[in-house]
């Protein structure tokens, strides 16, 4: 395999990229600068040094050399301590502390359950997640909100399974995102407003 094809495959794992893109990108960088494909090496080669995984709700944060173990979102005291909203990924959380209609605790979970995945507690953080519950104490509602896909439902399907005996238990409620959001939608690229309007009419 030669090197052109080698970075196609490693750009192929890159979620939904293809074939055809991961040739386009191989492509481009074919006619860049040195300069450009050095820094692009170094980004690369930094990116683990700076980022850690959040120990509460698992999104990944820039540490700045602090030697933290938390996010600021988990590290406010602030923050309410009753409702944990989970998520599938890391840029969902993002666009919904930038629509600052939720002020309580995240979970990222990594990504989805596919469906008809076999292990599904091998897709997404079941382990870290049912952990995480367990800590919080003063917790009353688990908000699901999962994209509006397949994978989406399919995975809340998978949540509701394993939070259920929990929620009955310890009285939390479980609940998912209004309809606000239309068919086919994924988390990160919904507004401000739809995302209000969808917490809003949680049920
Ligand atoms: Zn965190």
């Amino acid at each position: 395999m030669n090197v052109i094809d080698k970075l196609i495959e490693h750009f192929r794992r890159f979620p939904g990229i293809g074939p055809r893109q991961a040739k386009r990108f191989v492509y481009s960088l074919l006619t860049s600068t040195d300069a450009y494909r050095k820094e692009l090496s170094a980004l690369i080669l930094e990116l683990k040094n700076d980022i850690a995984v959040c120990q509460s709700c698992f999104r990944f944060f820039a540490v700045n050399g602090n030697g933290k173990n938390l996010c600021a979102i988990c590290a406010d005291p602030n923050r309410d301590k009753e409702t944990l909203l989970i998520v599938m990924r890391d840029v969902d959380l993002e666009n919904i502390e930038k629509s600052h209609v939720y002020r309580g605790k995240y979970f990222v979970l990594g990504g989805g359950v596919p469906i008809l995945a076999e292990n599904p507690e091998k897709n997404v953080r079941t382990k870290d997640l049912l952990e995480i519950i367990k800590k919080m104490s003063a917790l009353k509602e688990i908000v699901m909100a999962m994209s509006l896909t397949a994978e989406g439902e399919n995975t809340e399907e998978y949540l509701r399974s394993i939070l259920s005996p929990l929620s009955s238990e310890r009285k939390i409620k479980l609940s998912t995102l209004g309809r606000g959001l239309s068919t086919g939608t994924e988390l990160e690229y919904s507004d401000s407003d739809t995302l209000k309007n969808a917490f809003k009419n949680r049920s």
